[in-house]
């Protein structure tokens, strides 16, 4: 084990706030919000709303949190939501859709992870007695499972265009939206014109220790008041953890980038790396999702042998890593990280 402390590419989860952070949320105003009295809260929540271009928004514990809060808010019991197989909402919820509303899940595999309007057409049942009642579309931007790919806005308008037309509701898993609006340069109340309900992560890319949002109409948020507190989200003094999401919203979005010029350099490393590729394609933003050949190993074996190089990724599949790139891992970080990678499978590549 290298004696330095590892270099945690496992998740951009693992971010700790830093001493700045720190300072903004122990200096933060605070009251109760459940009572509707945190300032700090409340000034989240508008910035929140500013930033997607929504009447309101509500701060939530977790981003699991506000997508059960969404599915909940536009389809309840009999009814079924279309989403991508690799969706969060679909298969890192814990089920939640089924338990908490007793909606369920039409899954459409689309090549290389992204819904288009081409996959949805015939998805929606016939309005008779023997079905379901189709409901709500649910898109991911960026996409975790799809390589942290931004979705082609062009595609979510068509989308967006065609759920409306037929009376679908459309929500958008925002969990990494700002990596995808600093990729993409388009803003952030864009992608979400094109929904009634976004989520978007502080405790993601942006590096705040806790919390998440739901944005929407004033109506809609109100109801979805109701749904946090029944699923255990009223929060009295949240605001000591809603300055640490404000200050990632003001220090934090730009410097994104500087992940995703990091994941490249991952990514250049796995395409020199011998029974390592990228498992969907060019890498867009900070996620660099990784297939490990057979004949080279597991990728049990290969997260092992980096550990012991002093490098930590996930290994999310029997053939599947995942390294992401964040605010606690600078660009030297990386280049020792991608060096690692080239050596350890050229390592293992010899053995076998
Ligand atoms: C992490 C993540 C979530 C939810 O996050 P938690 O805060 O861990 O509940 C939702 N959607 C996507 C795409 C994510 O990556």
């Amino acid at each position: 084990m290298s004696t330095q402390r590892p270099i945690d590419l496992r998740s951009d989860t693992v971010t700790r706030p830093s001493p700045a952070m720190r300072r903004a949320m122990a200096e933060a105003e605070v009251g109760d919000d459940v009572y509707g009295e945190d300032p700090t809260v409340d000034l989240l929540e508008r910035r929140t709303a500013g930033l997607l271009g929504k009447e309101a928004a509500l701060f939530v514990p977790s981003g699991t949190m506000a997508n059960q809060i969404a599915v909940g808010l536009h389809a309840g019991p009999g009814d079924e939501l279309i989403c991508d197989a690799r969706a969060h909402v679909y298969v890192w919820e814990a089920g939640g859709i089924a338990r908490h509303w007793g909606v369920q899940a039409r899954t459409i595999n689309p090549h290389g992870g992204l819904i288009g309007l081409d996959h949805l057409r015939d998805k929606i049942q016939p309005d008779n007695e023997h079905y379901v009642r189709t409901r709500l579309v649910c898109l991911e931007n960026t996409h975790n499972r799809a390589g942290g790919r931004v979705h082609p806005y062009d595609s979510v308008r068509e989308v967006a265009d065609w759920a409306r037309s037929n009376g679908l509701a459309m929500h958008l898993d925002g969990a990494r939206l700002m990596n995808a609006v600093v990729a993409s340069g388009v803003p952030a109340s864009e992608w979400a014109s094109h929904f009634d309900t976004v989520s978007i992560c502080f405790s993601k890319g942006l590096g705040a220790p806790v919390g998440s949002a739901i944005a929407g109409s004033a109506e809609l948020m109100r109801k979805a008041h109701r749904l946090r507190k029944a699923l255990g989200g009223g929060m009295r003094q949240g605001g000591i953890v809603a300055a640490g999401a404000l200050f990632a919203l003001e220090h934090h979005v730009d410097r994104l980038a500087d992940d995703h010029a990091n994941a490249r350099l991952i990514a250049d490393a796995i395409e020199r790396a011998p029974g390592l590729s990228l498992e969907s394609g060019p890498v867009e933003t900070n996620l660099v999702w990784i297939a490990v050949d057979p004949g080279a190993g597991t990728a049990r074996e290969v997260a092992d042998r980096l550990r012991e190089a002093g490098v930590l990724v996930s290994a999310l599949g029997p053939q599947t890593l995942r390294a992401v790139t964040h605010l606690d891992v600078s660009r030297g970080q990386c280049e020792r990280a991608a060096g690692a990678i080239v050596e350890v499978a050229e390592g293992m590549a010899a053995r076998a």
